[in-house]
């Protein structure tokens, strides 16, 4: 039993699509054996891991023994984000993924199924803004469009095609829908209408999802990560992306199971 070196591996898999995976260093045999299932049995999907919030998100539940996927449209950012954290000795594959493109979406949920028979977390965390600093009255409804179709069409396609392993969860699976304290209805303002639109309708599909899936032993909650130094933060942002991911992971592998439908923010209940 030898232990291959860290590295990268394109496979043609017996369905046609197409993984890269990387080879984390674990036992060839061990390898071989279990080809098709990963090697630790919690698993989460993250939609736009390969930076940010969801680039920690990823690193932080690995750390915690889950094998991570890394969906990512981005081919070359996502392989190197997955390689970072096997580089760390931590379980990640990246998954080719445009939360847009239901085509994207199916061929994602076929790769996963080659590598896992289950999906115990899936977090909805990509998303776009394109209209910070733009005003409701001269809003471009084309953009407001692309955004709808990003940030709310995006995680109900995701979900749904994600269902049948959310359902093979044995521990009952938790969706979590990255949402933004820009969508919160209660102190609304001007702020980035499109954005802010689509953070409130992305709660309200947190609401239905949980009410569909409440019997099926399945959480469905959404995170306000608060205001994060990334690429969509800023660098003048108040808080690291460790504290971002923090409420996320804690929903995903410590908080409560029968917490559901819920607008959280840093471990705490929020209002709507
Ligand atoms: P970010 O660094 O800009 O990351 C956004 C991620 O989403 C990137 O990986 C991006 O991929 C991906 N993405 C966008 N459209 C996609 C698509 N069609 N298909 C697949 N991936 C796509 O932003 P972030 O700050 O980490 O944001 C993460 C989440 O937190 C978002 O839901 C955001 O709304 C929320 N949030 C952030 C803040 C903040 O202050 N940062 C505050 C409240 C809420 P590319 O690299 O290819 O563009």
């Amino acid at each position: 039993m030898g232990w291959p070196i860290a590295g990268r591996r394109q496979e043609r898999l017996r369905s046609g699509y197409l993984l890269y995976t990387i080879l984390c260093a674990r036992p060839i045999a061990t390898a071989a054996k279990s080809a098709m299932i990963t090697e630790h049995s919690r698993t989460a999907f993250i939609t736009g891991a390969n930076k940010g919030i969801g680039k920690e998100t990823a690193r932080q539940l690995a750390q915690q023994g889950f094998a991570v996927f890394i969906g990512a449209r981005d081919m070359t950012k996502g392989r190197e984000a997955a390689e970072e954290l096997c580089n760390q000795g931590f379980e990640a594959t990246f998954i080719h993924l445009d939360i847009t493109d239901p085509v994207s979406i199916k061929n994602a949920v076929g790769t996963f199924s080659q590598k896992a028979d289950h999906l115990d977390v899936l977090i909805n965390n990509a998303a776009v803004l394109e209209d910070h600093g733009e005003d409701i009255t001269k809003l471009n409804t084309e953009m407001l469009d692309r955004t709808l179709k990003s940030n709310v069409t995006g995680p109900i396609l995701v979900t749904q095609y994600f269902l049948p392993y959310l359902l093979k969860s044995q521990s009952g699976a938790r969706v979590i829908n990255v949402s933004s304290g820009a969508g919160a209805l209660h102190d609304m303002n001007t702020y980035a209408p499109a954005y802010s639109i689509s953070k409130t309708a992305l709660n309200a599909v947190t609401r239905q999802f949980a009410a569909a899936l409440h019997k099926q032993n399945i959480a469905v909650n959404c995170v306000d990560p608060g205001w994060v130094r990334t690429d969509m933060g800023g660098s003048s942002a108040s808080r690291p992306v460790e504290k971002g991911a923090e409420t996320i992971v804690w929903l995903a592998a410590e908080a409560s199971p029968t917490e559901t439908g819920k607008f959280w923010h840093d471990k705490r209940e929020v209002e709507w």
